[in-house]
């Protein structure tokens, strides 16, 4: 049984929007972060010298954005993040490179949860 009540799906909606733009801004910072500073450290050889300080910030940075994006692509796959629309499982498949995106649209039955508009509602 489908909710389309409006008032009931925005919350969740919004929730579920802001997780996905989570894991794709973590994703993207924890790769920025290892491409700079592995590209720092080739250009500058020297910058390995720097405050241990510094390079144990940039690691645990680049970490915590990973295990970040990790637990929320675990969360979508594997049915924690439900579909406020239909209660199936929100993005089991991923459009696009696998792990990368996450969709707007729920999977089962294709609520999309950035318009709050469901295929072939009104
Ligand atoms: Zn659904």
């Amino acid at each position: 049984m489908y909710c389309r009540d409006p008032v009931l799906l925005a919350p969740p909606s919004r929730l579920i929007n802001r997780l996905r733009h989570v894991a794709q801004a973590s994703l993207l910072a924890s790769v920025l972060l290892f491409v700079a500073v592995a590209a720092t450290l080739s250009i500058f050889p020297s910058a390995a010298r720097m405050p241990a300080t510094v390079g144990y910030l940039l690691v645990s940075l680049t970490g915590v954005f990973g295990i970040a994006w990790l637990a929320l692509v675990i969360a979508f796959q594997n049915g924690i993040v439900k579909c406020p629309c239909c209660g199936g499982c929100f993005a089991r498949r991923q459009v696009g490179i696998p792990w990368l995106w996450f969709p707007s649209r729920c999977d089962e039955c294709g609520y999309d949860v950035s318009t709050g508009h469901r295929e072939g509602d009104f």
